[in-house]
């Protein structure tokens, strides 16, 4: 996939990010940068900037960021090097074509065999007369031929070497094929035999629109029910979401996502209208779908089966979310329903119905516990109060965790002091991710106002530092290491400016800027948009600089990953009277009490 540098960084050079955006955004002059109307977010009021000067944008709404080639790949659904082509035929860059610029991909053979699958199984559905009960099927759950094409739905016959003789056709490689999961390898014969059999099939797409994997659903009675490709070189299915590729744009727009237990759901709301829709495939919601999702909102509704089962799923799911700083609503569907049989019978207006009529999370839980629960009962109040405290406790934004507290305490009238939040420890890195409270008056003059700073305040801030100045660089590489950063982007990208430093680039931002990697340059966009609010009471100086250094010392030193010294003894005086010592070399005279935690943000 490589284009070279040169010819990249020749197209950024004559491309006007103005332009571009100015097509889709309308912009206006406001100070030294323009501002407009997201295209990522619905939003009445712009938060939308782009930069002339450097040549990027950002949204301090929902903090899409980066420069003219990820606008476009956001924009247009596009990867990378397609954003680079289109763009070079703008500005009349030519690019080399694939094949003589780039190696070998490794995994060609799968992604040509996935592709290949896709298409034969989707002509199937389509055209053939085996694919008959599939089509009646779908058209009988209300989905349509429209959507047959939107999703790339097919059906895979029922036969043990029908996709084998079209693969034979095609000229895919066995291997591919088995690689990509699509064939098994008999015990007995040796022979090799289709694995999706009498099955309607969802491709399931990466981002950037590549079929990766599959998910079959049968017909009959047969077992399994539904069957996914396991896990591949290029399919995690833990990691990936079902639609995440189509719902991008719109999730972003609507500062939410809506998450529902299957595929089908996911069609039929896209043929209601709702096109802000994901499903985890086949698993239970996990941690890495959660995290992936947060690129695009912190706003999730949990759509899951109207039956027990699924609303245990819903909790469980709603518990992983909030620990990931996510806000968190249930729908209540009605026994036996599911979001594709709400829209089949009520049409959109009755999801539209339950998604209004959704409870956060929290409360969802309060109102079962004061439905079912006996209050009357002590050790059952007991449980079901600690039950309730541990989903509480993984908020990892202190002021909503204790929001959530107190509200336990009065709706089940116990004391708030009485509470106590020993739930698991919220996850390292994901606190401080929700939307902090306010600046405390005379913490930071330097904080710009009216700003929601989503993420740790103190290590954007040193960063920004560091790509202003060289000196301020400097010393920032030299104190710091990636994993005293709680953000995963920021510690990437300090590793990439440590890593410029120590080559002794002497354009560090420039580079920066020529990487193809979108979260790094989302990162950039940001710095650069707030470096642009300085006018607004924000100022770069050595004084805040230092300031920051140091919280994050003394942050890193908390959670224990300073390892600047001795590992941790395991045993607990040693251990604590280790961190005195080294709190005291750190910040001279600072810690004569315990710093107040209001001061971070
Ligand atoms: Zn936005």
């Amino acid at each position: 996939m490589t284009i070279p540098d040169h010819v990249i960084e020749e197209i950024r050079d004559r491309a006007e990010i103005l332009e571009v955006v100015g097509e889709v955004v309308r912009l206006k002059k406001r100070g030294k940068s323009w501002l407009g109307l997201c295209p990522f977010h619905t939003e009445k009021t712009p938060s939308f900037t782009v930069s002339a000067e450097k040549q990027m944008y950002y949204c301090f709404g929902c903090q899409a960021g980066g420069n003219v080639f990820t606008f476009l790949m956001e924009h247009e659904r596009i990867e990378f090097p397609d954003a680079v082509r289109t763009l070079g035929q703008r500005v009349g860059v030519e690019v080399p074509e694939r094949a003589a610029a780039e190696g070998p991909d490794p995994n060609a053979a799968i992604h040509f065999a996935n592709r290949m699958a896709a298409e034969f199984y989707h002509r199937r559905l389509v055209e053939s007369r085996d694919g008959a009960p599939a089509r009646e099927y779908l058209l009988g759950r209300g989905i349509g031929p429209e959507l047959w094409e939107t999703f790339l739905l097919g059906w895979a016959p029922e036969s043990w070497d029908a996709l084998i003789g079209e693969a034979g056709r095609q000229g895919a490689a066995e291997e591919g094929l088995r690689d990509a999961g699509l064939v098994g390898r008999s015990e007995k014969t040796g022979g090799l035999f289709d694995r999706f059999r009498g099955r309607v099939m969802f491709p399931i797409r990466a981002v950037g629109g590549k079929v990766v994997a599959f998910s079959g659903r049968r017909l009959d009675a047969e077992e399994p029910k539904y069957l996914n490709t396991s896990d591949t070189p290029v399919f995690a299915k833990g990691r990936m979401l079902f639609n995440l590729d189509l719902a991008r744009a719109p999730v972003r727009r609507a500062g939410a996502v809506v998450v529902v237990e299957g595929n089908f759901d996911v069609v039929a709301l896209a043929g209601a209208g709702f096109s802000n829709v994901v499903a985890p495939l086949g698993t239970a919601f996990t941690p890495e779908q959660a995290r992936v999702l947060k690129r695009y909102t912190t706003t999730t509704y949990l759509a899951y089966d109207g039956d027990a089962a699924g609303q245990r799923a819903a909790f469980k799911a709603g518990d992983l979310l909030l620990a990931e700083g996510f806000g968190v609503r249930v729908l209540a569907l009605p026994r036996g329903q599911d979001p594709a049989s709400i829209v089949q019978s009520g049409g959109a207006k009755a999801f539209a119905e339950q998604l209004e009529r959704s409870e956060d999370v929290i409360d969802a839980k309060l109102r079962l516990v004061r439905e079912k629960v006996d209050l009357s009962d002590v050790p059952r109040k007991r449980r079901a109060i600690k039950r309730l405290l541990d989903s509480v406790a993984r908020v990892p934004d202190p002021m909503t965790r204790e929001l959530y507290a107190g509200r336990v305490a009065s709706e089940l009238q116990v004391p708030r002091e009485a509470l106590s939040l020993t739930g698991p420890a919220p996850r390292r890195g994901a606190r401080q991710t929700a939307p902090p409270p306010p600046a405390a008056a005379g913490a930071r003059g330097s904080t710009p106002p009216g700003i929601a700073l989503p993420e740790s305040q103190d290590e954007w801030y040193v960063l920004l530092h560091a790509v202003s100045e060289a000196r301020w660089r400097e010393q920032l590489v030299e104190e710091l290491r990636p994993e005293y950063f709680t953000v995963p982007a920021y510690a990437e990208f300090f590793d990439r400016l440590t890593r410029l430093h120590a080559e002794g680039a002497e354009d560090v931002e420039a580079r920066l800027a020529a990487r193809e990697d979108s979260e790094l340059q989302r990162v950039l966009a940001r710095l650069e948009a707030l470096r642009g609010r300085q006018d607004e009471g924000f100022e770069l100086s050595d004084k805040a600089f230092r300031e920051s250094l140091q919280r994050i010392h003394e942050d890193a030193l908390e959670r224990g990953v300073h390892a600047l010294k001795a590992e941790p003894t395991g045993d607990v005086l040693e251990d604590s009277l280790e961190r005195q010592r080294l709190r005291k070399e750190i910040a001279p005279g600072r810690f004569g009490g315990r710093r107040p935690r209001g001061d971070r943000v």
